[in-house]
């Protein structure tokens, strides 16, 4: 059996920077407590539980003293300003793609625009946007969701780092008629779309394809749906645990592709036995 591995796959730069702070955090501090989930990967969690790791609902839930961490997704200023006023020392794990998106959107709204958001209200990265800004803005999960009769003055759009850019242009393109100026911030970041192109090809030379990742991870179940989307027998694993050895037994090529927020120790775990196999 031959095995391929996607390039590039796996943890982008901005969550393996953060999770790199966390754990200089928790090796210093013994104990560290984020607000959010660090990583959208149950078995990472657990890793750093272990290390002394507690994770916060919002910001009441983080104790007064303790050590705070921010995760890749950043979060409003004034959530960080109340998590330096209670806390002893705040860990900013926000990824600089996504502190540069907020600033974008920070400029704009100070210049005038009607700042446009596009993305998914419910992200966590989206609500720390709009959280930056000081003012209202429009968040639009797509071009259909604009109101093709309301007029605009000054426009400016960015977008959620993680969105496509075809559908950025198609929200670009729909204010051109109804915007007297428009200021457009490309502000996707290309982690997630090179781990989806990565997929594409390897899908295209494999009998089969293994998916890690966190059932809990978008992106990771983006990655599951390309490839099954390309006609490629796709098993989508939390870890190596979870693999289906018969499945990959009867195959001559297996690739193996990881959502960004899986860690190489899951990736390589699995790669190994499958070496074995
Ligand atoms: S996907 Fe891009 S913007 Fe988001 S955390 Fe990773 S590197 Fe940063």
């Amino acid at each position: 059996m031959k095995l391929a591995v996607a390039s590039p796959t796996g943890l982008c730069f901005g969550v393996r920077r953060a999770i790199g702070q966390l754990e200089r955090a928790l090796a210093e501090y013994g104990g560290v407590c984020a607000l959010g989930s660090p990583i959208h990967n149950p078995q990472e969690v657990a890793r750093l539980a272990e290390m002394g790791l507690d994770v916060a609902g919002d910001v009441g839930g983080v104790p007064d003293g303790a050590v705070a961490f921010v995760r890749a997704h950043g979060v409003p200023s004034a959530e960080l300003e109340c998590l330096r006023a209670k806390c002893r020392v705040v860990v900013d794990g926000t990824c600089p793609f996504v502190r540069t998106a907020q600033k974008r959107a920070e400029s704009l709204a100070r210049e005038g625009y009607v700042v446009v958001v596009f993305g998914d209200p419910s992200h966590p990265e989206v609500k720390g946007i709009l959280g930056c800004m000081g003012r209202e803005a429009l968040v639009v999960s797509g071009a259909g969701e604009i109101d093709s009769g309301r007029r605009f003055g000054r426009v400016g759009i960015l977008s959620q780092t993680t969105q496509n850019e075809a559908s950025l242009a198609e929200v670009v393109s729909k204010f051109v008629f109804l915007a007297d100026e428009i200021k457009v911030y490309n502000t996707i970041c290309r982690a997630t779309i090179e781990r989806q192109e990565s997929i594409k090809n390897l899908a295209a030379e494999v009998d089969g394809v293994v998916v890690i990742g966190g059932r809990n991870s978008a992106n990771t179940r983006k990655l599951v749906e390309i490839s099954e989307s390309l006609g490629a027998p796709t098993l989508w694993v939390e870890h190596a645990g979870e693999m289906d050895w018969g499945w990959a037994g009867v195959r001559q090529t297996i690739g193996v592709a990881a959502g960004g927020s899986t860690p190489d120790w899951l990736i390589n775990e699995l790669t190994e036995k499958l070496k074995r196999l």
